[in-house]
């Protein structure tokens, strides 16, 4: 299970996924496909994650879609039918989705975190 707490900042991250296709070189037609991707993909985050797992080492997102009843191991490839014809699929942009809220929670977790340096300076005033 998948522990999405923070709404606002998957937002965030969606919404700069979205932004990001305007930067890429794509067509305008595989453009719409990916905000199409990434909008469900951000849907199916904000539902129900119970049959998510995200594997930290692997970077793979672990989904059981209950339309195909198949587990998926999402990484850089999807063993989903649209991926295999080339189409963008909303589990990558879901996989990307999840990554990057992970890293940006263990960022904000590091730089919340006092240094030693500043303890110090703490300790001796
Ligand atoms: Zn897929």
């Amino acid at each position: 299970m998948l522990n999405i707490t923070n709404q606002k900042l998957l937002k965030a991250i969606a919404a700069e996924s979205v932004r990001m296709t305007h930067y890429t070189s794509i067509s305008e037609t595989l453009r719409d496909k990916w905000i199409r991707a990434i909008a469900k993909g951000t849907a199916m985050l904000e539902g129900d994650t119970t049959f998510m797992h995200w594997d930290r080492t692997n970077k793979t997102l672990l989904f059981w879609s209950d339309g195909s009843n198949e587990i998926y191991t999402i990484g850089k490839e999807c063993q989903c039918k649209a991926f295999a014809n080339g189409v963008p699929c909303y589990h990558r942009a879901m996989r990307r989705l999840v990554e990057q809220y992970y890293d940006r929670l263990e960022k904000f977790s590091r730089v919340s975190q006092p240094s030693r340096a500043a303890k110090k300076e703490a300790a001796l005033v």
